[in-house]
């Protein structure tokens, strides 16, 4: 057996019932095989099963008093997986779904998207099964007051910077930012995407959805398109999913479609995203309010937004949501690209088949990674004591996506796979952090 499939093995083997993060792990170690052999020095020095296993998982009782008086216990978790090029970073997921298995993929995904950005940081991930929906903001601020009660001992802002992801947004970084600052005394960057007011960056909320179509579009550019003129569909109305349909938009696609895990709408006249923002950012509510203000869409609870035809699909709502299926429906529909938005929409066949048949496929560890980067430029800012202006980050961010772009095109042609983003994406962000657990001995 090869070295690959031997430390795959004992992956699944030492970490049961963990499928998301079996996956994850089976993607990136299948796809830098080639650069595995070619690099007898990484076997030699077990970079493989060193990188498969994280620093550390710190699991953790939230218990939390709802609004009738009742004792609620949650399960709160911080994986910190790899800090070989930087402090480690990445967001705090809160949604009933998650489990350590979620947490685990998700932090080893973040190792080389962080990797890929270029800036000095390391990857992690945490979060907690507790959910957001349906709570009162007193609730939700006990709820973070808890998790943070336990979760400073191990952060810091040159340790661990944690940030938002699915459920965790502005409220919640700010509810928990004040109690770490409570708790320690200390006025530092130890969370991203903060206020504005208290040490936060322009354009950090913008900063994933403008980053995935600055990078489509440079994907797009490179065979010679463009994004004016295109029909988008986007699944998610979170904060992925609504600057990617601003962005793009202002760019001169269409978009016709946005989802949440109640349904999906089709506005063949193009979404009016100041109507999604009052339902999801102002109002919390569902998308199945869009019809008060276009009578015209359609709202359906059945199927999902890849049956539309479009010429690039954007998922962003969350992992496996885009399966093969969708895939062959997409591919049917003549779509050009998919690039991800979310951590790992798309099942491993699906991908696969999209490759196969020539789409544009940008895997979300490139396509995403505009909000770490940019939460890495709110770090330097705090740092510096200094805030740039929303055009300076902007542009900033650009300028990474774009180079994301060129260092995974170049990788894959280099391995003779020209447009397999998935390699070459895996293979530009392996490498970096490979190199410096080199460096750093057999620790
Ligand atoms: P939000 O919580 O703001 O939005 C998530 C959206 O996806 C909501 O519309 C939500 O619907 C929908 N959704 C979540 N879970 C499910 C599910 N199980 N089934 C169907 N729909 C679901 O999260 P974000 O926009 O921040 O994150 C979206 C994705 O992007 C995630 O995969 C995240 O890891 C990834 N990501 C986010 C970054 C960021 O900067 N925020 C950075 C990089 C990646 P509902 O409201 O009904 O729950």
């Amino acid at each position: 057996m090869s070295y690959v499939s031997d430390v795959l093995n004992a992956v699944i083997a030492k970490n049961p019932a963990q499928p998301e993060f079996h996956q994850a792990a089976k993607e990136v170690l299948e796809s830098i095989a080639c650069v595995v052999e070619d690099n007898p020095k990484y076997k030699k020095n077990a970079i493989l099963e060193r990188i498969v296993e994280p620093d550390r998982q710190i699991m953790f009782r939230v218990p939390w008093v709802d609004d009738g008086g009742n004792i609620r216990v949650n399960r709160g978790f911080r994986v910190q997986f790899n800090n070989a090029i930087g402090p480690y970073k990445g967001g705090l997921r809160l949604h009933p779904s998650v489990n350590l298995g979620i947490i685990k993929f998700l932090g080893f995904e973040q190792i080389f998207k962080n990797s890929l950005t270029g800036l000095p940081i390391g990857g992690a991930k945490g979060g907690s099964d507790f959910d957001p929906k349906g709570k009162s903001d007193n609730e939700v601020f006990r709820f973070c007051q808890s998790f943070m009660s336990e979760l400073f001992k191990y952060i810091g802002a040159d340790t661990d910077v944690p940030a938002g992801d699915i459920g965790t947004g502005g409220r919640e970084i700010g509810y928990m930012y004040g109690t770490y600052k409570k708790l320690t005394g200390l006025y530092e960057g130890v969370l991203t995407g903060k206020g504005l007011t208290y040490g936060g960056s322009l354009a950090r909320t913008e900063a994933t959805g403008y980053g995935l179509v600055y990078l489509t579009e440079e994907m797009l550019k490179n065979a010679g398109k463009s994004l004016a003129g295109m029909t988008v569909t986007v699944s998610g109305s979170g904060n992925v999913a609504i600057y990617a349909v601003q962005k793009a938009t202002e760019l001169g696609a269409k978009v016709v479609t946005m989802s949440d895990s109640n349904g999906w709408i089709y506005d063949k006249n193009g979404i009016d995203l100041k109507a999604v923002k009052e339902i999801k950012e102002v109002n919390r509510g569902r998308l199945s309010d869009y019809a008060k203000y276009r009578p015209d869409a359609e709202y359906h609870t059945t199927g999902s937004v890849w049956s539309v035809k479009c010429d690039i699909a954007f998922p962003c709502a969350t992992q496996n949501e885009l399966n093969l299926s969708d895939a062959a429906t997409l591919v049917k529909n003549k779509v050009l690209a998919v690039a991800e938005g979310a951590n790992m929409p798309t099942y491993p066949d699906a991908a696969d088949y999209l490759i196969e048949k020539g789409v544009l496929y940008a895997p979300g560890k490139a396509a995403n990674a505009g909000g770490v980067a940019t939460s890495a430029l709110e770090m330097s800012q705090n740092s510096q004591r200094l805030s740039w202006t929303f055009a300076e980050v902007d542009a900033k961010l650009k300028n990474i996506m774009i180079n994301i772009f060129g260092q995974m095109n170049e990788n894959a042609e280099r391995y003779g796979k020209k447009n397999n983003f998935v390699l070459g994406a895996n293979v530009a962000g392996f490498i970096k952090v490979a190199e410096a657990m080199l460096a750093q001995g057999p620790q």
